[in-house]
C-alpha cells in the first residue's frame, strides 16, 4: 500500500499518459492507403522505406535504453510503420524506461526479424522487437472478429506490454536483480505493474490475451520457462482486480474463472508491487 514504486512508475507516466491513441488513428489510415497502394502497384517504392533508424547508437551516453527503429524491406511488413517509427508509443515507452540508470547502453532495436518474436539478449545486452510480431498479433485480432480500429489499437497495446516485458528482463539482468517465482512471470508482473499504474490496464490485458491467439493450438510444453499463456493473462487479470477490486470488479463478470482466486488478488497485488519497489528503487537514476 502506498508503495514507493507507483511514484517512481508515476515519473515513467509522464511519458505514458502523453501519447493516447493518435497513433492508432494514423495506423488505420495508413492501413487503408497501404491496402489501395498494394492494389495500385506492387512495385512502387515505399517513401517511408528510406526512413532511418531513429537515433544514432553511437550518439547515445551509455547507460540507459536507446530505442531505434530499423524500416523492414518486405512491403507487407511497412503497413506496421507507424507503430515502431520515430515518435511512436513505442519510442515514448522506452525512452521513459530511463529513470532507471542501465550500467551500459542496451538497444531497443524494432524491425524486421524474418521470424515473429520480441526477445532480449544477455549476451548482447539488447532488446530485439520484431515487426512480424506486431504482424501475427493484428491477423490473430482480426481474425478473432475484432474490426480493424479495435484490432489495430489492440495490436499496439499487445506490443506495449511485450516491450515492457522484454525490458524487464534486460532490467533483470543488466542490474543483475534477485528474482523468484520465475523471471518469466516477474517480468510479466512488472509490464503489468508499469501499465496498471499509469492507468492502462488494459494495454496488459491485451498483451497476455495476444499470447493466448499466438499459441493456440500449439502443443502445451509443460517444462517451458513460460506460463501457459491463459495462466499468463489470470496473472495480469488478477493484479489489475487487486490493484483497485472497486474500480475492476466488471471483470468478474466477464470472467467468472477469476473468481476463485479473486480475493486473493489484492494481497497478490500488493506483494508483487513491493517486490518490485524494492528491487528498483535503488536503480533510480539520480
Ligand atoms: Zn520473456
Amino acid at each position: 500500500m502506498g508503495s514507493k514504486l507507483s511514484a517512481l512508475l508515476l515519473i515513467v507516466g509522464v511519458g505514458l499518459g502523453s501519447i493516447g491513441c493518435d497513433l492508432i488513428k494514423k495506423k488505420v489510415s495508413k492501413d487503408e492507403k497501404t491496402a489501395k497502394a498494394d492494389e495500385d502497384d506492387d512495385d512502387a517504392p515505399t517513401k517511408t522505406a528510406t526512413a532511418a533508424p531513429t537515433q544514432s547508437a553511437a550518439a547515445q551516453p551509455a547507460g540507459q535504453f536507446v530505442y531505434l527503429y530499423d524500416p523492414p524491406a518486405s512491403a507487407a511488413l511497412k503497413l506496421y510503420e507507424p507503430l515502431f517509427k520515430a515518435g511512436s508509443r513505442l519510442e515514448t515507452v522506452a525512452g521513459a524506461m530511463n529513470v532507471y540508470a542501465l550500467p551500459r547502453k542496451v538497444p531497443v532495436v524494432a524491425g524486421e526479424c524474418g521470424r515473429i518474436d520480441a526477445s532480449y539478449s544477455p549476451s548482447k545486452h539488447a532488446i530485439t522487437l520484431c515487426v512480424e510480431l506486431a504482424d501475427a498479433f493484428y491477423k490473430n485480432f482480426l481474425a478473432g472478429g475484432r474490426d480493424d480500429p479495435t484490432a489495430s489499437k489492440l495490436t499496439l497495446d499487445a506490443l506495449t506490454f511485450t516491450l515492457l516485458h522484454e525490458m524487464g528482463h534486460a532490467l533483470v539482468q543488466e542490474l543483475e536483480l534477485g528474482v523468484t517465482g520465475g523471471e518469466e512471470d516477474a517480468v510479466d508482473d512488472l509490464a503489468a505493474l508499469i501499465l496498471i499504474q499509469n492507468k492502462k490496464a488494459e494495454w496488459a490485458i491485451a498483451g497476455t490475451q495476444a499470447l493466448i491467439e499466438l499459441t493456440k493450438g500449439q502443443k502445451p510444453q509443460f517444462f517451458d520457462e513460460h506460463s501457459f499463456s491463459e495462466q499468463r493473462l489470470g496473472n495480469v487479470l488478477c493484479m489489475v482486480l487487486g490493484s483497485d477490486p472497486n474500480k475492476h470488479m466488471g471483470l468478474l463478470d466477464q470472467i467468472p474463472d477469476l473468481k476463485p482466486r479473486a480475493p486473493k488478488c489484492p494481497k497478490e497485488y500488493q506483494q508483487k508491487d513491493k517486490a518490485w519497489t524494492q528491487l528498483l528503487e535503488p536503480h533510480l537514476r539520480k
